[in-house]
């Protein structure tokens, strides 16, 4: 071999390795599949759909996104489960969920009747990333590369079946899902709103102003649990008569919960009760806050009260939905929002193109195959390259 052939070895080693990886991250895209988006519109109708009508049970302090080591430690998590277990315990909490990547996982004193099974999908550089609540499978099929509107439908079209409730997860993360994604992205139940990564309000609200029924939690989404930072931050309180998972998520479901921002999982205030009697809205916290904020379509504040444990406010003039954030001095609190409905929650489903998606299908094959021709002649070109024998100079 002489010394160029030597020199270039290393180049041709990478560039294999560099095709192999991207003819891996290329290959799901053969599977696309293209929807019709369903035509979302504006909550209306003339009675209220509120998320805290049942008042019965108690407050449940709640993380379902901390990751534990996992993978034998490929991934990014520091703790074992039970030590993670541990760290949330000392904090007060209720329910501790672990959700590691593409892996359902449990401490050992979480009893069964308590458990659900948690993980966080996404297999891509860009950080998008769900979250099956309830999980009966986990599902490795991800775009790893870009996502149009319709990978990310694709996905939740995937994961649906295979879960009781989805969560989009800290969609404001790199970017990872645009707000206006909202307006038609369909048959996901919740979103990440709050993470110690980011918070996501926003995209809630494009949600909730197209007319998509989605609640908001909140989550440390935790990597080290030894890092105050990004441990007791994010929470869900949830209310349930008891602690068992069917009642969790039951209570998730119907957004009987509020997402909170705070410090060592502290809680400083309560929601004692959200009604809706005769077109007034009426909460009572168990003490004063700070201020209570009511927010209206597309995140507008449509008023704000100071120093007060309670809120009279009128629904009649409002078209489409009203969210209420109180401010303490520990805590921050995001309650889901009162929809205006015509008896019950609208309900939205994209519908698959089939013929669309099996030509893209095709073409995807085709260029595909293309591309791995490419590769394979490209190869051969250097095997050939390098068989062809010479003399090596040594300088
Ligand atoms: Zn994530």
């Amino acid at each position: 071999m002489n010394l160029k052939k030597l020199l270039l070895l290393p180049l041709y080693v990478i560039l294999a390795v560099v095709l192999a990886v991207a003819s891996l991250a290329i290959f799901p895209y053969v599977f696309t599949n293209i929807y019709k988006f369903p035509d979302i519109k504006p909550f209306t109708g003339n009675e209220w759909y509120n998320p805290y009508a049942d008042t019965s049970g108690e407050w449940f302090k709640s993380n379902f996104h901390a990751h534990s080591k996992a993978w034998g430690g490929l991934t990014n998590g520091t703790l074992s489960p039970n030590q993670l277990d541990s760290v949330y315990l000392s904090l007060g909490y209720d329910f501790i969920g672990i959700s590691n990547y593409h892996l359902i996982s449990k401490s050992a004193r979480t009893s069964s009747e308590s458990f659900i099974p948690i993980y966080e999908h996404g297999l891509n550089i860009l950080k998008r990333h769900q979250h099956p609540l309830g999980a009966k499978e986990v599902v490795n099929f991800d775009y790893p590369l870009f996502q149009s509107l319709h990978h990310k439908q694709d996905i939740i079209e995937r994961l649906r079946p295979t879960t009781r409730l989805l969560a989009i997860n800290h969609p404001e993360f790199l970017n990872s899902y645009d707000p206006d994604d909202f307006k038609y992205l369909s048959n996901y139940t919740h979103i990440e709103i709050l993470n110690h990564y980011r918070t996501s309000l926003k995209h809630w609200d494009v949600a909730l102003s197209a007319g998509y029924p989605a609640f908001g939690y909140g989550n440390d989404d935790s990597h080290d649990q030894t890092k105050t930072d990004e441990t007791g931050r994010f929470w869900t309180m949830v209310r349930a008569t008891s602690n068992l998972s069917d009642l969790f998520l039951d209570a998730l479901r119907k957004g009987n919960t509020i997402a909170v921002k705070g410090d060592r999982g502290v809680v400083d205030n309560e929601l004692r009760y959200l009604k809706i009697v005769n077109d007034t809205l009426r909460l009572k916290l168990s003490t004063i806050s700070d201020s209570i904020v009511v927010i209206g379509n597309n995140g507008e504040r449509l008023s704000s009260l100071a120093n007060s444990d309670s809120l009279l406010f009128s629904l009649t003039k409002l078209k489409a939905y009203v969210r209420i954030e109180v401010y303490n001095p520990k805590t921050s609190m995001f309650l889901n929002p009162v929809i205006r409905t015509e008896g019950i929650l609208p309900t939205y489903k994209p519908v698959k193109n089939a013929a669309f998606s099996f030509l893209v299908r095709i073409v995807g094959i085709t260029l595909y195959a293309a591309f791995l021709l490419w590769i394979l002649r490209y190869v051969k070109k250097i095997y050939r390259y390098y068989r062809n024998r010479s003399v090596i100079k040594i300088v």
